[in-house]
């Protein structure tokens, strides 16, 4: 199974892909837990290359290409053999983060993202969990994460509303791969909920 976490930043995916793999390999299951951009030694790499520096360093269409360039090397060295060996493989931010960001920001290369994820990764998720959550409660709760918070203030509430809205639209769209998971809640309720969805989804 490929598992993958959605949602802005401070919504609390990373610990809600954190509690389900522990949960999943408490129960015995294989469980490889990853994120994007990464993931491979590669692809951290190529984070770096995108999230230090002078943000205006990349066009968009160059961000594009290293985005894409991280996730097939994350795909090789990561995921596919993980799949392959019956590994439950959960994963915070996969393509959705790019098709969302990516096209929250340029639209008109909305089909630049989508034709390059076919040709180049042309995997998607079993089930997609989109962690939904007002930006200023996220933003209220403290971004723990390196450089989240200053990311978070240097694109502004209005960008996190866009990219909330994007994940919200995406999570309608594709009804039967995501599931919309309202992140305001306790940290325990949130995660209980994410392990029945799951149980559901393996036993059907
Ligand atoms: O979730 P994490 O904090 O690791 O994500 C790093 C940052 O990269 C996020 O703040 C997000 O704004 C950005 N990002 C992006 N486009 C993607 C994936 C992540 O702009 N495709």
């Amino acid at each position: 199974h490929f598992i993958t976490f959605e949602g802005i930043d401070g919504s609390g995916k990373s610990t809600q892909a954190r509690r389900l793999a522990e949960s999943l390999a408490d129960r015995g299951t294989e469980v490889v837990l990853t994120r994007e951009p990464g993931g491979s030694p590669g692809a951290e790499e190529i984070r770096q290359l995108i999230l230090t520096g002078d943000p205006g360093r990349w066009s968009a269409e160059t961000e594009i290409l290293l985005f894409t360039a991280a996730r097939r090397d994350h795909l090789e060295r990561t995921i596919r053999p993980a799949l392959a060996r019956g590994a439950t493989v959960i994963c915070d931010r996969f393509a959705d983060s790019t098709r969302i960001y990516q096209g929250a920001t340029r639209g008109d290369l909305r089909a630049l993202v989508d034709s390059l994820h076919a040709q180049m990764i042309g995997i998607e998720p079993d089930l997609t969990f989109v962690i939904d959550m007002d930006p200023r409660v996220a933003l209220g709760r403290g971004l723990s994460r390196e450089g989240a918070e200053q990311r978070f203030e240097d694109m502004g509430l209005p960008f996190q509303e866009t990219i909330r809205h994007g994940f919200l639209r995406l999570a309608r769209e594709d009804s039967h791969r995501c599931v919309l998971i309202d992140g305001g809640r306790e940290a325990g309720e949130v995660a209980a909920e994410i392990r029945v969805v799951t149980e559901g989804r393996r036993a059907a």
